[in-house]
């Protein structure tokens, strides 16, 4: 039995970064911009009115107050959009709105609030200010944001909101990323019906395709169902040859020690074993090794345990950072914290336990406590935790009370 560590050092080593595609910015969220993005604009293109005001000569607003209004003679009004066709000159001032460019002549914008137009007409011939304003006050410069020619987004960067945002400004409406991995997704097992199939006596419905799917997309994997396989070689194999274009490939089931446990066998006979059992709980029984999809292909394959919660676990495990590592991540590792256990948990065969675990902040401090009974399962278990308690393998268990680290299932690994 290999630890986590060694599990994982040895599924990284098996997987590369994938290759790149251009992508509509609106798709490419989560993904990892595989190119240096330069300006070729400054943002913004002109200097313009950070607000609804007048642009004046700061000059001609010298000793102006509630008292004293200075008097200007308004010669103008300038949208956002338009070009302002008059300069200022001294003793005038243009009526300006938000995001409009600022006429030769300003230096300057004097809100409304700081004119007696918030309380005459709109678009009077003449304008009190009411306040002195500074050279520069409510513009903003060309280029304050970015300037022509400058690196705006650099290779490497993952895709968030912010970044779609910047290319937009860019007017990019495509941008080059690394693509996302295709995980192809097999259940194993003859007791299992499709969601879709009437449940017979004695079988139970395939959920983990669907737990896992949704733990590829989760993660920005595209996942590539290939149904259920019964558990002999030749349904496994020939069901597994759909899946041969797909990045990954993952088994649900059929690793353990039973009579119809058939996954490794399969590996053994289209592929390598690269290691089989963890010292984990749940998940010891996990396989991985590679399948020979051509002369020079050798695709991963991670056989996933196939009690539910078990095949989760070791997804959130193994595969994740797997998924990560393809699509160009550097963060690995979801984050960690340290919290008080509210129960006592006893660990007799000295593996590393993953115990699930609703964590709560009370008073600045981090407490964690069992879902309720931990069966491999029980994947409701699954649904109450929001993360995944440690139990050291070198420990005989923690009492109530005890510091223990806690990996946070719903935190992202990108902070
Ligand atoms: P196995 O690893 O194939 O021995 O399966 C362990 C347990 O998980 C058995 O009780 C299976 O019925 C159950 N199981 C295996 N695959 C699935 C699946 N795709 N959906 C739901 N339960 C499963
Ligand atoms: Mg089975």
């Amino acid at each position: 039995m290999i630890s986590i560590e060694q599990a994982l050092e040895k599924i990284l080593s098996y997987v590369d970064i994938l290759d790149e595609e251009q992508r509509s910015i609106l798709d490419c969220p989560g993904q990892v911009l595989a190119e240096d993005v330069y300006s070729n604009i400054d943002i913004p293109p002109l200097d313009n009115s950070a607000m609804d005001g007048y642009a004046v000569r700061s000059k001609d607003t010298r000793g102006a107050s509630h008292q004293s209004p200075r008097r200007l003679r308004v010669i103008d009004t300038v949208a956002a959009g338009s070009i302002p066709q008059y300069g200022v000159k001294p003793g005038t001032a243009i009526r300006i709105m938000t995001g409009a460019p600022i006429s030769k002549g300003a230096d300057s914008v004097v809100r409304f609030e700081d004119t007696d137009e918030a309380q005459g007409k709109k678009f009077p011939d003449e304008i009190g200010i009411l306040s002195e304003v500074e050279v520069g006050l409510n513009i903003r410069q060309a280029g304050e944001d970015i300037t022509t020619g400058s690196k705006v987004l650099s290779k490497g960067t993952v895709i968030r909101p912010p970044e779609v945002g910047v290319l937009a400004s860019l007017g990019r409406s495509m941008v080059k990323v690394i693509r996302r991995p295709v995980v192809a997704i097999l259940a194993t097992g003859d007791e299992l019906v499709d969601i879709n199939q009437p449940p017979a006596a004695g079988k139970i419905y395939n959920s983990n395709t669907y737990s896992v799917a949704a733990q590829v997309g989760r993660y920005g994997g595209i996942p590539q169902i290939l149904g259920i396989a019964l558990d002999s070689e030749g349904s496994l194999v020939s069901r597994l040859r759909n899946g041969l274009a797909a990045d990954m490939l993952i088994t649900i089931g059929g690793v353990s020690l039973g009579d119809y446990d058939v996954v490794k066998d399969v590996l053994a006979k289209e592929g390598e074993i690269a290691f089989w059992t963890v010292q984990m709980k749940p998940g010891k029984p996990l396989a991985f090794g590679t399948i020979k999809a051509g002369v020079a292909r050798n695709i991963p394959l991670l056989g996933l345990p196939g009690n539910p919660v078990s095949s989760m676990v070791t997804f959130e495990l193994f595969a994740r950072p797997a998924i990560l590592k393809m699509m160009g991540k550097k963060n690995l590792a979801k984050p960690t914290i340290e919290a008080i256990i509210e129960n006592h948990i006893v660990n007799s065969d000295g593996r590393r336990i993953l115990a699930r675990v609703i964590v709560e902040k009370r008073d600045g401090q981090y407490f964690a406590r069992l879902t309720g009974p931990q069966g491999s399962g029980i994947l409701t278990s699954m649904t109450s935790a929001n993360g995944l308690a440690i139990i050291p393998e070198d420990k005989a268990g923690v009492e109530k009370g005890d510091a223990v680290q806690v990996m946070m299932l719903d935190w992202s690994e990108e902070i």
